[in-house]
């Protein structure tokens, strides 16, 4: 009755208070909740950070019974107990690392009607033992995370998320809650079939983030780049700067500190004591700036963060999407800003080159960085670019830089050709591979010691590229990376053709390349060192 419903409003939301502190649901958090608590299955598309796990744990603590979460990610189920823990959630997991009576232990638990939260492996679910067990005790709901996981065809295919559509046959009473960040169109159709969830109500939140301001520049002097866009646009606010490595991260705090910021790093480098701390001052303070590594912004929940600054680039669209989403979640105007560069991508190939795992996985980060490279290299909205990626649709934001700065595309055929046989005469000629420092200066025509040191003025590409400049150069060389048509390899970045190349080189392929907009470089701020 609606009484009822209304008291489990109630409840949810003392709940959100009083167990995980919070003052108020977020998107469309209220809604799925109360649907769930009420015994509907629910299939919820939301961006990473968006909040997803409230909508089963609160339903869970709301309804009689334990709350049974699949999840593939049995590396993170300790913390995610011990958070809850921490809260005075009372949770558990089951799943291979365990020893037999820890195992034992979470059971009697779970029988005893003891735990409000109980995490299982996909393939741990699956047992017939554990079917038996989950019987014998009470299940308030099913709460299926990654549930991108049973879609045959996306990049993270578990056989074991297909036994899951017995679910509902096996316990018709008890609502099942799918999840998932990664889904386009195609793919939660997918999931619904897969997972018998055809009267599941669908809960599709947009990830769309209109007040935030894409901008994605090349990179040439990064650290004076990210004070000009500090100085002119971002004085006194709060504000992230990511960079890849430690070290970077601890020199881009000082230097912004002797250029007249207020800036703390932020790094699993230090000790846990400077961590803690420097993450309270920026929750405190207004205007504090943390420089940092990936490692922060977990579960960090700030407001009025006006600008996150990249120096390097993401390793993939899902990261940069949440690590820029954490700017202006007040919805006021707030500041993406990205400066990227040949280099990163040298580096990147090379992190992947040697990465631990095997092909497959190496395979996936390569198509990840691919992707990253695609939406920086785009002469189209930003934004529709991203949403695209995410599977849904949107309209030119006017907002971006591609919007309001539109880069030009130019026919980039004939420079394509130059610099891939110079690559190509340099291998069949000398069987030499050069960085794209030098291979430039041969189009450039320039007679540096290293050109003279290799008489690479002999060659006949030596001064073919004298029409582009030197910044337009490298230009054309990360977008025929970013496109495939030329790869870096090993640890000096030197480049090697691709199958592609070829098609280029025969004129059996055009190249389209976006043109940096001219911009006037301001010239303001006097950098200290
Ligand atoms: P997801 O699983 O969608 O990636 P999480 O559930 O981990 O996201 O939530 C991301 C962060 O947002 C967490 O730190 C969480 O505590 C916080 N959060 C979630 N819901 C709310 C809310 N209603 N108010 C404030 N913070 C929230
Ligand atoms: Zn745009």
């Amino acid at each position: 009755t609606s009484t009822e419903a209304g008291t489990d409003v109630a409840d949810a939301t003392q709940v959100l208070r009083r167990v995980f502190g919070y003052d108020s649901f977020r998107g469309e958090q209220q809604a799925i909740i109360e649907h769930v608590v009420a015994g509907g299955d629910a299939l919820v598309l939301m961006p990473t950070g968006g909040g997803k796990s409230l909508c089963y744990q609160i339903p869970a603590l709301v309804r009689p019974g334990v709350g049974v979460v699949v999840s593939p990610l049995i590396a993170l189920m300790q913390d995610q107990v011990d958070a809850l823990t921490a809260a005075g959630v009372r949770a558990g997991f089951l799943n291979s690392t365990q020893l037999p009576y820890e195992r034992q232990l979470v059971e009697s638990l779970f029988l005893a009607g003891e735990l409000d939260l109980l995490y299982l492996a996909p393939e741990r679910l699956r047992l017939e033992s554990t079917m038996r067990l989950l019987d014998r005790g009470r299940v308030s709901l099913f709460a299926i995370d990654e549930a991108h996981c049973v879609s045959q065809w996306g990049h993270d295919f578990r056989p074991d998320y297909l036994g899951l559509s017995d679910l509902h046959e096996r316990w018709p009473d008890v609502p099942r809650i799918a999840l998932t960040a990664t889904a386009t169109e195609a793919t939660h159709t997918e999931i619904a079939t897969r997972l018998n969830l055809t009267e599941a109500r669908h809960f599709v939140a947009s990830f769309d983030r209109p007040n935030i301001q894409y901008r994605i520049v090349g990179k040439n002097d990064p650290k004076r780049q990210l004070l000009d866009l500090l100085g002119t646009e971002h004085k006194g606010d709060a504000g992230i700067v990511y960079c890849l490595s430690r070290a970077s991260v601890d020199k881009t705090a000082e230097f912004l500190s002797a250029n007249g910021f207020e800036a703390v790093p932020y790094h699993a480098g230090l000790d846990a004591g400077t961590r803690a701390r420097n993450q309270a001052r920026f929750l405190r303070e207004d205007g504090l700036i943390v420089v940092a590594t990936i490692a922060f912004g977990m579960g960090i929940d700030k407001p009025d963060v006006r600008f996150v600054a990249h120096l390097d680039l993401p390793k993939s669209v899902e990261g940069y999407y949440q690590e820029t989403g954490r700017a202006g979640r007040d919805g006021l105007p707030s500041t993406a800003w990205l400066a990227y560069g040949l280099q990163d991508v040298v580096q990147q190939r090379k992190m992947i080159d040697t990465s631990e795992g095997d092909d497959a996985h190496r395979r996936k980060l390569g198509q990840h960085l691919n992707a990253m490279l695609a939406l920086c290299e785009t002469v189209e909205c930003r934004r529709v670019q991203l949403l695209k990626y995410f599977g849904q649709q949107g309209q030119p934001c006017g907002n971006c830089d591609t919007c309001l700065n539109p880069a030009e595309s130019w026919d980039g055929t004939v420079a394509a050709q130059k610099l891939l046989s110079a690559v190509y005469r340099l291998k069949r000629e000398r069987n030499q591979k050069f960085g794209a420092g030098q291979v430039v200066d041969i189009l450039l025509g320039k007679k540096t010691a290293k050109i003279i040191e290799h008489d690479h003025d002999a060659l006949t590409v030596f001064g073919i590229g004298a029409d582009l400049r030197e910044q337009e150069w490298r230009a054309v060389v990360r977008q025929l990376l970013a496109q495939g048509l030329l790869a870096v390899e090993g640890d000096y970045g030197t480049l090697v053709l691709t199958e592609a190349s070829g098609q280029v080189l025969s004129r059996q392929r055009e190249v389209l390349l976006r043109r940096e907009p001219e911009r006037p470089v301001s010239k303001s701020s006097q950098a200290k060192a």
